[in-house]
């Protein structure tokens, strides 16, 4: 609980995490989201999101991997994150992949409902990118109120290390916003 870190940063170098954190899962992530990212860039002006997840086993073997597909499937709920849980539990033919010690990788912090969505899964560990406050300066989505997930995932069993490589995360998200993709949100 003592890594708790300002999250008002894009370095990188300043992980936050609500556990020790294990370098050798922090250089995998890294890696993971490198690549996902790289994806996000690709995808700009195919209809995806700006968003990319990927789920992979305890040996680090790949299971799934999915955009955000809200704008091409016209589902508001169709986040990067549910989207790749639905895949993985379509592969394990289940709703509760807590068995398979799975970890989700992704390109920002989850949402309000992603969290949930993640808590229902069974999923063990998550990684993300970009923290929500700067998601939601680039891009101008707003990602809910999340009082204390950190804490409340731990409770739960989950792990967290956020603030991973979220300097070229904050880089794909302007490059989606400056082409002009749309900015999918429900009117206020
Ligand atoms: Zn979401």
């Amino acid at each position: 609980m003592s890594k708790f870190l300002n999250t008002n940063t894009a370095n990188s170098a300043d992980i936050i995490s609500n556990c020790d954190v294990n370098s050798d899962k922090l250089d995998f992530a890294k890696r993971v989201i490198i690549s996902l990212h790289k994806e996000v860039i690709k995808n700009i002006n195919s209809g995806s999101g700006p968003f990319i997840a990927a789920i992979y086993d305890d040996k680090g073997d790949f299971v799934c991997k999915c955009a955000n597909s809200v704008v091409n499937d016209r589902c508001s709920n169709c986040h990067a994150e549910v989207n790749t849980i639905k895949e993985a539990e379509k592969i394990f033919n289940t709703y509760d992949l807590s068995q398979f010690n799975l970890s989700l990788y992704v390109t920002a912090e989850p949402c309000m409902m992603c969290l949930g969505a993640i808590m229902w899964s069974g999923i063990k560990s998550v990684y993300y990118s970009v923290p929500s406050n700067l998601v939601e300066k680039i891009t101008g989505y707003d990602e809910g109120f999340k009082p204390n997930w950190f804490e409340e995932f731990l409770k739960r069993g989950i792990t967290v290390y956020g603030n991973i490589e979220s300097k070229l995360g904050c880089e794909a998200l302007e490059a989606y916003v400056k082409s002009g993709d749309v900015i999918y949100k429900p009117k206020r």
